[in-house]
């Protein structure tokens, strides 16, 4: 293992060439620096400025000690660290099980330490007006289909002018000509709902009272759709920045309700239930109760919600925000439970923003029981962030090649992308801005 030294600003670092998890680096600071130890605020600048520019050592402890370069007591305690290092390997490949579609993953940590030359993504432009003229979902505007929008000062939803379903017209389409060539007719309604009046703002930057607004409106949406005979399943979603292929950069997300169960959450709840008839217990109750008993894996919480890096997660900073109350859906919130909602969302909206300095791009969603009018006692209903960053706010994870033929791979362990996630701050780094 070489030692390799490096000049960092005025921070000279030492650290081996190997990237085991647990690896301490340590920082040499000039004496003249030793208020950098001292304030909270610059070891966290000073951690983020290293993440930046050495993302493969995300996942690595950052120590910072203070004296002349490399006195021996100094040098002492680097090569302490280093001998606990060599007895640290990477670990090794590995698949983790994902019990709720019933799919593995493979994880291959060693792999953090190959060089990066794919593509580059452009980050998301921060500077935007409050309001644009040539936005189709500000307040005031025409929408493409010609429809104005009203003046709202609320989350405001309407059903989408180019929908991907159509309400059922009593007309079936043409029967299946092959039981290989299976057609179904399926009808739906599409929504699309505007979080916030404001063009400029995302669920980061708006206050928890406006995101519980939000949270608000989602279940007034579930209920009112669920309740229909002709929908058997509301999918609750949001794709936000341009990497996520969003088009329009208003803080908005969507509602499709259909008439049959889509593939995802009909696998979950198939996983759940052969679960519950299995053990005698719900999947996901005894997965957080695991979870709060080892912390690992658990970014922040509240009463009443858990926000983790799931075991099995793919992206690589996928995280699951799970309610510790057993329950199908949202429809059963109250009003403190979705305060509760909306507190996590914006903390952990804040610490996406925070990890790569950007506007952080995910899609989101909800997954609940179905609203097909049957009983579903092993549902219990969670959010899923999905987000393609990796190791800056420009490089992006893409699911291809084995991912797309054989099953999906991650590098950075689920457990490092949490630490990281852990040690943000709640606090926008665009706060202080006008
Ligand atoms: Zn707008
Ligand atoms: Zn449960
Ligand atoms: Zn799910």
């Amino acid at each position: 293992m070489q030692p390799l030294f490096f000049w960092f600003h005025r921070v000279s670092m030492h650290v081996s060439g190997r990237f085991p998890p647990k690896l301490v680096v340590w920082f040499l600071l000039d004496n003249h620096m030793s208020h950098i130890l001292h304030r909270k605020r610059y070891r966290k600048r000073l951690r983020y400025a290293v993440w930046q520019r050495f993302p493969q050592m995300s996942h690595l402890k950052m120590r910072f000690i203070c004296g002349v370069l490399n006195p021996p007591r100094v040098r002492k305690r680097i090569s302490m660290a280093l001998t606990q290092a060599q007895h640290e390997l990477p670990p090794k490949p590995h698949r983790r099980f994902n019990p709720l579609t019933g799919e593995w993953i493979l994880v291959s940590p060693q792999r953090t330490r190959r060089p990066w030359q794919g593509q580059a993504e452009k980050p998301d432009p921060l500077d935007r007006p409050a309001y644009d003229p040539a936005c189709y979902l500000c307040p005031g505007n025409i929408r493409a289909g010609g429809h104005k929008n009203p003046d709202y000062s609320k989350p405001y939803v309407f059903t989408n002018d180019f929908p991907a379903l159509e309400p059922d017209d009593g007309h079936d389409g043409p029967p299946s000509p092959d039981h290989l060539l299976k057609v179904e007719p399926e009808t739906g309604i599409c929504r699309v709902i505007c979080y916030s009046p404001r063009h400029d703002l995302s669920l980061a930057r708006m206050t928890v009272r406006e995101v519980q607004q939000v949270v608000d409106a989602w279940q007034a949406e579930y209920r009112e759709l669920g309740a229909r005979p002709d929908i058997g399943h509301v999918q609750i979603f949001e794709n936000r920045g341009a990497a996520m292929g969003c088009s329009n950069p208003h803080p908005h997300g969507q509602i499709w309700a259909n008439r049959s169960v889509p593939t995802l959450p009909a696998t979950e709840g198939r996983c759940q239930a052969a679960y519950l008839a299995e053990k005698g217990d719900c999947l996901l109750c005894r997965y957080l109760s695991l979870e709060i008993a080892r912390g690992e894996r658990i970014i922040l919480q509240n009463e009443t919600f858990v926000v983790l890096v799931p075991f099995w997660a793919c992206w690589p900073f996928e995280t699951l925000i799970l309610p510790r109350q057993h329950g199908g859906s949202i429809a059963e919130l109250d009003a403190g439970q979705k305060r509760d909602l909306a507190e996590v969302m914006t903390r952990l909206a804040i610490r996406y923003d925070n990890l790569f300095q950007t506007a952080f791009p995910y899609t989101m969603g909800l997954h609940q029981q179905p609203t097909d009018g049957k009983n579903h006692p092993a549902w219990h209903w969670h959010i899923h962030y999905l987000p393609p960053l990796l190791r800056s706010g420009s490089v992006k994870k893409f699911m291809v090649g084995y991912e797309m033929l054989a099953m999906p791979q991650r590098d950075l362990p689920p457990e490092a992308c949490a630490d990281r996630l852990r040690s943000l701050s709640e606090t926008h780094y665009r706060a202080s801005d006008p």
